[in-house]
């Protein structure tokens, strides 16, 4: 009798758990990217899923998913105004979709595990339609503080405690413009940074510094804090002093108000003649009529219309390099005009040998030679102003409410038997004259 039962209620338990790790397995299944299934069931489809070696181009990432090169040509130009190729990664996770005849029906990048870029044939249209796969992530914000120990620098330091070198990177160049590290860094110099984190599971998958410290004897104690422009890819969203000073150090601005590379600077199959050529510039992506600005002060040297470039202007600058502006819609100087810094010289267009309207944004060192104008750091302002100003004062009110609540809810971890003393935290993180000074 007593066995019988034993048994029955075995055979139970395993079912439930067969059950219950079939139901796992589907859930699974449902929660990675898909939301409807992509594709009829009915049909044969195989799909090549690559991750981008070290050393590989694009083209060369996208053979290795069969995709040829006339088919890139027709991939990037439906994803370039959502992805910046320039951007692509070693890593990064390319797949292709085909159908029984081997023709390529979706293609899909995702540059980190919560996101997923999608380019589907749509067989009414012919075209391809895109759109963005997304999982669920959560931001989580942390203070990350220190001492200068004897012998070791800041950058050691982040990195040591396990900042991405993107990350520490970014903590230095912000604070190399207050700090001049090699003569004034000392040993027991402090830093604090306040970091928000977007955690897909527990990986990390994006960082901003929202606010930046650090306090010596010599070195002064400055601050930095993280303003978010309400446009995407904005380059005003940077890190500025309290006061709204940008902190980034350089003679050059922007040419547009918000940068989204659409090809980048060198070796590259061009979009229109599919031929390898060098591309000496670099395409922002731009609307029609967009002012175009004056990166420095100089001397309009060109401003010409030709069937390739459209219509082009060029400027020399004091230190004799030359910024070239490609494709505008209108030119607005003539050769020989003297423009300020930041003067607007055009508006954006699509004149010229071009597939879209962008800008073709080239430069030229002093010495003539050309080269990728991203790699010199450029500014939106040296300081903001107006509306952009408020919303950074906004913007700094949040920042410091945060770090009080990162301090309190640190120190209440180890006085929580002490309730009544909570109180008289907050307000000594309040006046803490070290976080909020200046
Ligand atoms: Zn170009």
């Amino acid at each position: 009798m007593l066995n019988s039962n034993m048994f029955k209620l075995l055979t139970l338990i395993s079912l439930i758990l067969l059950s219950a790790s079939c139901e796992r397995s589907e859930a699974k299944r449902v929660s990675s990217f898909t939301t409807q299934p992509i594709i009829p069931v009915k049909e044969v489809y195989k799909a090549k899923v690559v991750q981008v070696k070290r050393g590989q181009g694009l083209y060369q990432a996208l053979k290795s998913v069969s995709i040829d090169n006339s088919m890139a040509l027709t991939i990037i130009n439906a994803l370039r105004d959502e992805v910046e190729f320039s951007k692509l990664k070693v890593g990064d996770k390319l797949e292709a979709v085909f159908n029984q005849n081997k023709e390529l029906v979706e293609f899909s990048l995702a540059q980190n595990p919560a996101e997923k870029h999608v380019v589907r044939l749509n067989r009414n249209t012919g075209k391809w339609d895109y759109h963005l796969r997304e999982e669920e992530t959560h931001w989580n914000a942390r203070i990350l503080e220190g001492e200068l120990r004897s012998g070791s620098t800041l950058i050691e330091d982040l990195l040591a405690r396990g900042l991405a070198p993107s990350v520490a990177n970014e903590i230095i160049n912000v604070l190399l413009c207050k700090v001049n590290f090699r003569m004034n860094a000392r040993m027991g110099d402090r830093y604090k940074v306040l970091l928000n984190e977007r955690k897909h599971n527990e990986e990390t998958i994006q960082t901003k510094i929202l606010y930046t410290s650090y306090s010596g004897e010599r070195a002064g104690t400055h601050e930095a804090f993280f303003y978010e422009d309400e446009e995407k890819s904005s380059t005003y969203t940077a890190h500025y002093t309290e006061r709204g000073q940008a902190l980034i150090r350089s003679g050059l601005r922007y040419p547009l108000s918000s940068l989204h590379v659409r090809s980048g600077y060198g070796w590259r199959r061009h979009p229109v003649t599919g031929r390898r050529a060098m591309h000496r510039g670099v395409d922002l992506r731009g609307r029609r009529g967009r002012p175009v600005h004056a990166v420095a002060a100089g001397k309009v040297i060109l401003s010409t219309y030709n069937k390739y470039a459209g219509n082009k202007v060029a400027i020399r600058h004091r230190d004799g390099s030359t910024s070239y502006y490609l494709h505008l819609n209108k030119r607005g100087v003539n050769k020989g005009d003297w423009v300020r810094t930041y003067q607007v010289i055009g508006t954006v267009g699509s004149t010229g040998r071009v597939t879209g309207p962008h800008l073709h944004f080239g430069f030229k060192k002093p010495n003539g030679r050309w080269m990728n104008p991203l790699s010199k750091r450029m500014i939106a302002t040296p300081r903001l102003t107006g509306k952009r100003f408020l919303k950074l004062k906004e913007q700094i009110a949040q920042t410091k409410a945060l770090l009080i609540d990162l301090e309190v809810s640190k120190k209440a971890k180890y006085i929580l038997a002490d309730i009544p003393n909570i109180e008289k935290d907050i307000e000594k993180a309040r006046e803490n004259k070290y976080l909020f000074s200046l």
